[in-house]
């Protein structure tokens, strides 16, 4: 495979779940990814299997104890060389440049933890990163893993027979996507744009930046700050 990457949880079946389906599923049916999912309480010393503990300095909710997570780590990472993820609010937001870099490694292992999280330790010793997926709180780290493995499948080389639809997504040039439309050219009182219908490719390329432009403008004037925008963009955006 192009890649392994381990998914360590006490829901395994959530990320495996939300992975077998359509791109990703086509990913490991094919061979290019390779995915193995482990039962963080295999990893657990006491009778009961107990991978959480009460929080030092009080308060509510449980905390994930150092030891099952390290030593399950520890033995996943013996099989090479390989980058620990862990997903949580706390962290830096995943972008695409990250999903990018992520997705040029060859062995990725992904933490999911759950309550109010994992033991500091752990993070400090043995996670080389965080991310977040947004700003909101969700119940487990399961499918904040499935996202992001998702996210790195569609960039292995390979994965999506067509990099044209993956370098034409929304943020993969720094922009958001332009709107799309399909069959009928009339559905109830809506037309499809006429450039569009128009068979003038230039036309359509430059209605599509403008569009690109205009929803980043509107909906996200932060990734504009960043952009490294060409001529014709900065003529676009004064206009
Ligand atoms: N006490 C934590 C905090 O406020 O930062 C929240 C813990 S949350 C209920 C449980 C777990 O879900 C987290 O440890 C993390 O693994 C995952 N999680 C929740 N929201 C997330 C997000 N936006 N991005 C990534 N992981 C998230």
């Amino acid at each position: 495979p192009r890649m392994r990457i381990d998914c360590l949880s006490i829901f395994p079946g959530i990320i495996a779940d939300a992975l077998k389906h359509s791109i990703p599923g086509r990913a490991q049916a094919n061979g290019l990814l390779q995915i193995h999912h482990h039962d963080l309480r295999t990893w657990a010393t006491d009778k009961h299997s107990k991978v959480d503990d009460i929080p030092y300095g009080g308060g509510v909710g449980m905390v994930f104890k150092p030891e099952p997570a390290m030593a399950a780590i520890r033995e996943l990472r013996a099989q090479g060389e390989a980058l620990v993820i862990h997903p949580s609010p706390a962290a830096p937001r995943l972008t695409q440049a990250d999903v990018i870099e992520l997705s040029g490694h060859r062995h990725l292992i992904f933490l999911a933890s759950r309550y109010e999280g994992l033991d500091q330790r752990v993070i400090d010793r043995c996670v080389d990163r965080e991310y977040s997926i947004g700003d909101y709180v969700i119940s487990g780290g399961e499918l904040a893993c499935a996202v992001m493995i998702d996210a790195v499948a569609r960039m292995v080389p390979g994965v999506v027979a067509k990099q044209a639809s993956v370098v034409e997504d929304s943020f993969y040039n720094g922009l958001l996507d332009y709107p799309h439309y399909t069959r009928p050219p009339v559905y109830e009182d809506m037309d499809v744009p006429a450039v569009l219908q128009s068979g003038n490719h230039e036309h359509i390329r430059r209605w599509r930046k403008r569009e690109a432009l205009a929803r980043t403008l509107a909906h996200r004037p932060d990734l504009l700050e960043g952009a490294e925008l060409d001529g014709e963009a900065r003529t676009m955006l004064r206009e």
